[in-house]
């Protein structure tokens, strides 16, 4: 597939941008970036959109992604992944380090998960590193090598080249973070109090999340490292980490959307660790993403082995990719909360892009259109510049870039 065509500007759509910018009769683009309308006088022969009525906002961060490449593109592969991704606004994802094979952890494992991404991904990236006991000392390499930050396991992984952070290790891999100056990604179920793995909510019950994100925030302060609390299921862990300082938080739409957005995106009853939970702590959970407890909303997209199906159990993991922001905007008709979640997400990783709308930023957006019945559609979305998604349907490749642009 060639490359997507550069856009020039897109007229007659409201622009979500969280600052007061006079953008004038268009949102232009130039070189890739945002551009004021008095800046860009001249033509660049791109594309100029026409849409009338309907929203420009920010391409959204899908913070937690399993593309399981290199080592298991029969389960689905950077490229698939990235193209239902793209197809639901997201214009940047961030890979995490199990799944594949190997497992991300050395500086090589890194540096080949960027040069596939950089070959085949239709979304920006960023790759996390894992910390797992035995190697941490990989870290700093992982970290040189282009790693967004690090991820580790509170409980078991399911993978033996993937074991779980305890005691010392759990310390160990906190101090490196801190003094790499990365952040730490943490699954936080505390395994000491399960029941069982087969009960849901109650077989991991709601206090092995508490506790673990408890252990966790004491010792970030203890060592000053910066953490961040994947796939959230439980109101109480979300305002827990809404008063550190150190901490950033995220949770998925099965964890908070009604019922009715679940069927619609293919989502109820879906099986995943941690459980899904009780009727009335989603619904709390769901008051607190409206109200911006949160930094992110991720997919936590896991596809499994070949025919594997995630509701009986037999594999542990929500197909979400690309669902997040549609299942967002139509959860809470809100185009400025899922701008506003845009933004906080950019900053979890530090990354380059800020993740609004803003003159000089990287022109990775998403033009949405709100239909009559209340819900909504990507219509276009650009990354870098250049119109991937058209209409709806896929027309042509980005230029994408590791979201993380440090130089050392
Ligand atoms: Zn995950």
């Amino acid at each position: 597939m060639a490359l997507g065509p550069i856009v020039q500007a897109v007229r007659g759509a409201t622009i979500v941008a969280p600052r007061r910018t006079r953008w004038g009769d268009a949102l232009r683009v130039h070189d890739g970036l945002f551009a004021r309308w008095d800046q860009s006088e001249c033509n660049n022969g791109g594309v100029v959109l026409n849409r009338d009525g309907m929203f420009v906002l920010p391409g959204f961060i899908d913070l937690h992604v399993h593309f399981d490449e290199p080592g298991r593109t029969d389960w689905e592969g950077v490229e698939k992944g990235s193209l239902k991704s793209v197809l639901g606004g997201v214009t940047t994802v961030v890979d995490m380090p199990i799944d594949s094979d190997p497992p991300t952890i050395a500086a090589r494992d890194v540096t080949e998960k960027c040069e596939i991404f950089l070959a085949k991904s239709f979304s920006n990236f960023a790759v996390l590193a894992g910390a797992v006991p035995g190697r941490l000392a990989e870290m700093r390499e992982a970290a040189l090598a282009g790693a967004a930050g690090f991820k580790g396991f509170l409980c078991d992984s399911g993978w033996d080249d993937f074991p779980r952070l305890d005691g010392e290790s759990l310390q160990e891999a906190l101090v490196n973070a801190s003094r790499i100056g990365l952040r730490l990604a943490l699954h936080a179920e505390d395994q000491s109090q399960f029941v069982s793995d087969q009960i849901g909510d109650l077989g991991r019950p709601v206090s092995s999340e508490v506790s673990a994100v408890s252990t966790i925030l004491t010792l970030a302060g203890e060592f000053g490292a910066k953490v961040h609390l994947v796939h959230l299921s439980t109101p109480e862990a979300v305002r827990m980490v809404n008063n550190s300082p150190l901490a950033t938080s995220e949770t998925c739409p099965h964890y908070f959307s009604s019922d009715e957005v679940l069927v619609r995106f293919g989502l109820d009853g879906v099986v995943v660790s941690p459980p899904v939970r009780s009727a009335s702590l989603r619904n709390e959970l769901r008051e607190l993403v409206q109200n911006g407890w949160l930094d992110a909303v991720g997919s936590d997209h896991s596809p499994g082995p070949p025919n594997s199906d995630s509701f009986s159990g037999q594999w542990r993991g929500a197909q979400g990719a690309g669902k997040t922001m549609l299942a967002l905007l139509d959860e809470f008709d809100s185009p400025e909360l899922v701008a506003d979640y845009t933004a906080s997400a950019a900053s979890v990783y530090g990354f380059a892009t800020s993740g609004e709308i803003s003159v000089g930023g990287q022109a990775d957006f998403v033009v949405a259109e709100r239909s009559d019945n209340g819900l909504w559609r990507i219509v276009d979305v650009v990354v870098g510049g250049r119109l991937v998604v058209n209409d709806s349907t896929v027309i042509g490749r980005p230029v994408v870039r590791n979201a993380i642009s440090r130089t050392f």
